[in-house]
């Protein structure tokens, strides 16, 4: 199948030059030429606009694109691709966006007579180069068994989450989660060395007792206690907390507009919004814990 690919940032470029890695006839487009030109180094087709890369006729469509704003403009709308497509294609966005957003875009596609499935990725950049990603995919189950191919060049775990916007569903929970258990152990792992742990010992005792998650053992927030944490390198690399910020956002305006309480994780975008207003929004989000800790 021929492959149109939309958005090679961070994400969608590796997960693009899998694509060609795995033998697959690709189309790419960016508004960053640098970006184009990089993947037709690799043996991609590089086009100059969403309209070029139509007019390619791609059998496939894949976006990873920033956030609902910029997918709905390039998917709605005259000027939008849905319109431009001249013959039935699968369109498959993996950006994170809310589920309401997902949800109108795949109607508009279903009505224009496309298959639409919403699969956003966890994993980070690194699961991204490695193509071990997590695809979390909502849309008609037989269209999810139709691309599983074509997912598997770019992740490990591709789940059926059900109807559209279903993946951004679980995106948005276990993203929402993530957030709460870090600022979580950010508190926790304060509270015990002011009292006066040694940090690393605490975090020994944490991750062989019961508070122990992700944000404990992996990528635990304090300082020096794991030595390939953002931790350890003054929070640089890893999954940015004006990203969390972002995810957090789609989690509470979800919870809004289903009427369904979320305490702990507005709580938890509020703390992000403070940290994103003081300019640590580049840094890693483990570094909320900057928030507890004395300078
Ligand atoms: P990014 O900003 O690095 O890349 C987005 C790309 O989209 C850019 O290259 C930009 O030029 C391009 N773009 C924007 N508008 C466009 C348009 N109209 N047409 C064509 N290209 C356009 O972002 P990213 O880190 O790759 O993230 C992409 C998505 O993946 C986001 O929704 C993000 O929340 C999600 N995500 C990111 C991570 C991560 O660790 N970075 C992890 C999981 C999910």
């Amino acid at each position: 199948m021929h492959i149109g690919f939309l958005g090679l940032g961070n994400m969608g470029g590796p997960m693009a030059s899998n694509l060609v890695k795995a033998g697959h006839s690709l189309s790419v487009f960016d508004l960053s030429q640098p970006a184009v030109a990089e993947l037709a180094k690799q043996g991609a087709q590089g086009f100059n606009s969403v309209a070029d890369l139509v007019a390619a006729a791609p059998d496939v469509l894949i976006s990873m694109l920033p956030a609902a704003a910029h997918v709905k403009g390039v998917y709605l709308g005259d000027e939008g691709l849905i319109a431009q497509l001249s013959k039935p294609t699968y369109l498959i966005d993996c950006s994170t966006i809310d589920p309401h957003s997902a949800r109108e875009v795949a109607q508009a596609a279903q009505a224009a007579g496309h298959c639409m499935l919403d699969a956003p990725v966890s994993g980070g950049t690194a699961g991204a180069q490695a193509a071990t990603l997590t695809f979390m995919v909502g849309g008609a189950a037989a269209d999810v068994d139709k691309i599983r191919p074509i997912l598997q060049a770019m992740g490990k775990n591709i789940t059926h989450c059900g109807d559209n916007g279903n993946g951004q569903v679980a995106k948005v929970a276990n993203n929402m989660l993530l957030g709460i258990s870090m600022v979580g152990v950010a508190e926790a792992m304060a509270l015990g060395v002011s009292l006066g742990m040694d940090a690393k010992v605490l975090a020994g005792i944490i991750n062989t007792s019961s508070g122990r998650c992700w944000s404990s053992e992996i990528n635990n927030p304090y300082p020096e206690v794991l030595e390939n944490a953002p931790a350890s390198r003054g929070y640089s690399g890893g999954f940015g907390s004006d990203l969390m910020l972002k995810d957090l956002g789609l989690a509470t305006e979800a919870a809004r507009l289903a009427k369904q309480p979320v305490m702990l994780g507005a709580a938890a975008q509020q703390l992000y919004q403070a940290f994103s207003l003081q300019g640590h929004g580049n840094l890693d989000f483990s570094a909320i814990i900057k928030l507890y800790l004395k300078e």
